[in-house]
């Protein structure tokens, strides 16, 4: 017989802790934005052996009073919610009472703190399970965390920290994030007492200037789009620079950082147009919208958000990118140095979209393009449209491609209308999942490696999972502690640019953890990897290729769908038309 007994508050607190606080990077944002939610405009960090000896965090806040102090402490009391409505518009970073608990649960604590009307401060300290009680201390108003050895008491989770390097890489991504989000105030980063970054209260593009560098700032293009509910602003990175930029990427929703597929797959897609080979664009994007219309409540870390209109968010942020993407045809002003521009004039009216769309294929490009869709060559039997075997062809037969993003194609029923970037993406998607689950990832060697200048947080996710990554079918490895070097790559997106897609991969395993991306987050990180190798709007396929891409799509499970649940084909039947030309059968 089995008994059930309620867990002893410590260990819930570290089973907590073990999502909540990962890593010292996520006890260091757990505690900044503690800190901007209380206000503090002036805070420092500092961080001692990548934050697994210090993480102290103080600020000039509204402070915690004294009967509250062993409160904060506690698992779920938060001071920012009460309701459930509350929760559902919530406007602060912190919501789940959680944080301070966990942390709490796996470090020495000290936590001292003085609200404005207090004649000085209070302290308490917690180890282990023994909070003591309110000592006075010495602070101006505001409040002052301190946690000393992280996982002191958990030696499991000390294991998988990884080098100090490492570690204080992860702290320093945490605090740029949150200085974006919040350029008024001050702030500033010391590790093992030198100082990192010093940032004064400032505007938003200077903010941006201090984190992303001068050189992201000279190109980008600064975005502000409004409609309705919505509004996107913030800048990108001219597509013609995108290699010459750092790699950055930051999307924010209501001031939250998070790690968005969809709001990903958005910028991407705006971006396919205008980049002849893929690069990594840069971008800090702000997404402003009705909290209610997202649920923050997804993940303990809050990184994950959920839109309840995903479709309209999709677009409009698709949508206002194209448009000022589209600004960027040489001799525009709005070219040089937007940032400043910006403030002189409004930009340019947006051009039509149709004539800068298309990108004329080169003739060797078309000749191997069909290689590069499916890896070999076509079987050339062209098919007459007048006498389809249709059969053995649910979508038909080719018949040509419409504005470079359409394959149309006739069926006994009608007319099929095929998106060919969301059908190849698909079968490419489908492929990739095959080949992982059957653990046969062919790898392709390059024939030329691609070293490039990267985050110090990729190189390092790099360092520490490089069986994940050969798995995934990559050869990248560290160069140096700035650069990576990428010998080999899937064989299956041989047409994708190794570089986009190795940053990509490895962002997606430094945000979410290695082995996280090959279990709950495999499908997120497989159709990343499928947008990148899937055909790009403005190819011009010929009809053989056209076929080709339809009998693939009959042979590919789940082809009636993109990865992200749009349609990948629509028919327009007889029928129907018949109805819109009034013509009685
Ligand atoms: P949450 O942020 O989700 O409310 P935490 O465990 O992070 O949960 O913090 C618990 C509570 O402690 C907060 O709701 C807040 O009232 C208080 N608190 C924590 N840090 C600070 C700070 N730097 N300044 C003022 N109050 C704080
Ligand atoms: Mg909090």
């Amino acid at each position: 017989m089995t008994t059930i007994k309620l867990l002893p508050d410590l260990l819930v607190n570290q089973i907590a802790a073990g999502e909540v606080v990962e890593r010292p990077a996520a006890a260091l944002k757990e505690l900044l934005e503690n800190s901007l939610d209380a206000g503090g405009r002036d805070i420092t960090v500092q961080v001692g052996a990548g934050g697994t000896r210090l993480i102290k965090v103080s600020d000039n806040g509204c402070g915690i009073s004294r009967p509250d102090l062993p409160l904060a402490l506690s698992r779920h009391a938060t001071s920012k919610i009460s309701t459930l409505e509350d929760l559902e518009r919530v406007a602060s970073l912190g919501f789940r009472g959680e944080a301070l608990a966990s942390i709490a649960s796996v470090a020495r604590l000290t936590l001292v703190s003085r609200t404005p009307e207090d004649e000085h401060a209070w302290s308490i300290t917690a180890e282990g399970p023994a909070v003591s009680a309110p000592v006075p201390a010495r602070l101006a108003p505001g409040t002052s965390v301190e946690a000393r050895d992280l996982y002191f008491n958990t030696p499991a989770r000390r294991k998988f920290l990884k080098s100090e390097a490492t570690e204080y890489a992860h702290c320093e991504e945490a605090f740029k994030r949150l200085a974006l989000s919040h350029p008024d105030a001050a702030l500033t980063l010391q590790h093992n007492g030198k100082p990192r970054w010093h940032l004064k209260p400032q505007s938003l593009d200077e903010r941006i200037v201090a984190i992303l560098g001068q050189r992201f700032a000279d190109d980008a293009i600064r975005i502000e789009e409004d409609a309705g509910a919505l509004r996107l602003c913030g800048c990108v990175g001219a597509p013609e620079n995108a290699s010459a930029t750092r790699e950055a990427q930051y999307t924010f929703v209501n001031g939250r950082f998070v790690r968005d597929r969809l709001l990903a797959h958005a910028i991407r897609q705006a971006y396919a147009d205008v980049l002849h080979h893929e690069r990594h664009p840069s971008y800090v994007l702000f997404l402003e919208l009705d909290p209610v219309g997202v649920d923050v409540n997804v993940h303990p870390t809050k990184i994950e958000i959920r839109f309840r209109d995903s479709r309209a968010v999709h677009q409009f942020v698709f949508h206002a990118l194209s448009k000022a993407l589209a600004r960027t045809a040489a001799g525009d002003p709005a070219q040089v140095d937007p940032l400043r521009v910006q403030q002189l004039a409004p930009a340019a009216a947006p051009r039509g979209y149709a004539n800068e769309r298309s990108l004329p294929l080169q003739l060797g490009e078309r000749v191997g393009f069909y290689e590069t869709l499916f890896g070999s060559r076509p079987a050339l039997e062209t098919p007459s449209p007048e006498e389809p075997d249709n059969a053995a062809r649910p979508l038909g037969s080719a018949l040509a491609q419409l504005a470079g993003v359409y394959v149309l194609a006739q069926n006994d029923q009608g007319l099929v209308i095929v998106d060919m970037h969301a059908a190849h993406e698909r079968i490419m998607y489908e492929r990739l999942k095959q080949a992982l689950d059957s653990e046969e990832m062919p790898m392709q060697p390059l024939l030329v490696p691609v070293v490039f200048a990267a985050d110090p947080v990729l190189v390092a996710t790099a360092e520490d999972h490089r069986e994940t990554l050969l798995q995934l079918g990559f050869d990248v490895a560290p160069s140096s502690p700035t650069t990576l070097v990428v010998r080999a790559a899937p064989a299956l997106l041989q047409d994708a640019d190794p570089r986009a897609l190795a940053t990509d991969v490895l962002r997606e395993m430094s945000e979410f953890g290695a082995s996280r991306v090959l279990t709950e987050r495999r499908n997120e990180l497989l159709g990343t990897m499928a947008c990148h190798a899937a055909v790009r709007a403005n190819r011009r396929l010929t009809v053989p290729e056209m076929d080709a891409l339809l009998r693939e799509m009959e042979q590919t499970e789940r082809s009636g769908q993109c990865n992200h649940g749009r349609p990948t084909w629509h028919r327009i039947t007889l029928t129907e038309l018949d109805k819109l030309f009034m013509r009685g059968r």
